[in-house]
């Protein structure tokens, strides 16, 4: 249910907080600046005091901005999206650094791609496949609890001398709640102790059945280090993506997820975002979790300015007015007002969740009983 704090209410009204505590107390309710008061309470008090209430609700705010049902005919293949997962020092970031190296087609300007979390790697048949550069089961589940579904492959590295550990299993049980499907990357292999039977044994306790034990999870068997098996976890991965018929509508506002965000000393606020549905385009008016901004330039994982960015295509954006968090969705607005009414509404609702946390028992009790 919504709920506001009595600073917050006053506020809106012009009023002293102090006139609305004694109206409170006038009808019985002992309470703080702080405390929260639930809408019908609030609606009454406005009109109390002789304004005229006018319910905002997180539905009339964010209505029609994200979840707008796209049409069957309006989509269109778009790239996988692949995270890598496993346990530390498997070699997750040698594994992406790798494929980074080697498969990245470089850009005009040529030399070093740029690190701006995530990157666009090139299959052996020439589709294309985006990486989520941030390996790590943080990044994922801080995502997925905020209701992103970012990727669509998690790529399981297990060290072929060292096999399924506790992290292992962790993010085979991410992947499973998320319902993202796996490919083992069995890496090490150029160890001398390397024991690829070992680490199928172990995940089959997992109930991970990779095909050599006659399951239907693609496992292939590289080395990040000796730039080994690339090519076959790519084709593994385009296979995948076929069978997930993965598809977008480009033609419609763009809506995405921030990967990464960061203040930059000379560029202001820097989101990474990945665009998951539409195209996303230099001087669209966006809103990013409780930011807004105007895109002033976007940036690819070549480090070249682009126009635009459609559906699985990581960019930077530079021209929000604030840092967003990593997890937090974009969308595209209509105008300044609008995005300015959702940010503040969204800034407003983040205050009061914080506020309160901190207002104390009273306050959690009554919201347990609203
Ligand atoms: P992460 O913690 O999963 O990101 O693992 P890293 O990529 O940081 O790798 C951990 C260690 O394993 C580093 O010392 C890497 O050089 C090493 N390593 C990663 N991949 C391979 C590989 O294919 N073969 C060998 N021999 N060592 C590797
Ligand atoms: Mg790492």
């Amino acid at each position: 249910p919504d709920t506001i704090t009595i600073q917050e209410l006053a506020n809106r009204m012009a009023e002293r907080a102090v006139d609305v505590i004694k109206l409170l107390m006038q009808q019985g309710q002992m309470m703080k600046i702080n405390d929260v008061i639930d809408a019908d309470t609030a609606e009454l008090i406005v009109a109390e005091m002789g304004h005229t209430p006018k319910r905002v609700s997180e539905s009339d705010v964010e209505e029609g901005l994200v979840g707008q049902a796209d049409r069957d005919e309006d989509l269109k293949p778009r790239a996988p999206v692949v995270t890598v997962m496993g346990h530390v020092d498997h070699g997750k970031t040698s594994l992406l650094d790798a494929i980074r190296k080697a498969k990245v087609v470089q850009g005009e300007a040529g030399g070093i791609t740029q690190h701006i979390g995530a990157y666009q790697a090139q299959a052996p048949n020439g589709e294309t496949i985006t990486f989520i550069d941030t390996p790590g089961h943080a990044a994922f589940t801080s995502m997925r609890a905020r209701g992103a579904k970012v990727t669509d492959i998690v790529i399981l590295v297990v060290a072929a001398d060292d096999g399924v550990m506790p992290q292992t299993i962790e993010a085979i049980n991410h992947a499973r709640a998320a319902g993202v499907p796996m490919i083992v990357a069995v890496n090490k292999i150029d160890k001398p102790d390397a024991d690829p039977n070992r680490v199928r044994n172990d995940l089959l306790r997992y109930e991970v059945v990779t095909e050599a034990m006659g399951g239907d999870t693609q496992e292939v068997q590289v080395s990040a280090l000796k730039h080994i098996g690339l090519d076959e976890l790519l084709e593994a991965i385009q296979l995948q993506s076929e069978v997930l018929e993965l598809k977008a509508n480009p033609n419609r506002s763009a809506e995405g997820v921030l990967v990464e965000a960061q203040l930059d000393k000379g560029r202001g606020p820097v989101g990474t975002v990945l665009v998951q549905r539409g195209t996303l385009r230099v001087g669209d008016i966006v809103v990013a979790g409780a930011e807004w901004g105007k895109v002033r330039a976007l940036i690819n994982d070549k480090g070249e300015n682009v126009k635009e960015a459609g559906p699985s295509t990581p960019v930077e954006v530079l021209g929000l007015n604030g840092t967003p968090e990593a997890g937090d969705l974009l969308a595209v607005v209509d105008s300044e007002a609008r995005a300015r009414e959702i940010a503040d509404y969204r800034q407003r609702k983040r205050r009061e969740r914080l506020q309160a946390r901190g207002a104390g028992s009273r306050t959690t009790l009554e919201q347990m009983m609203s």
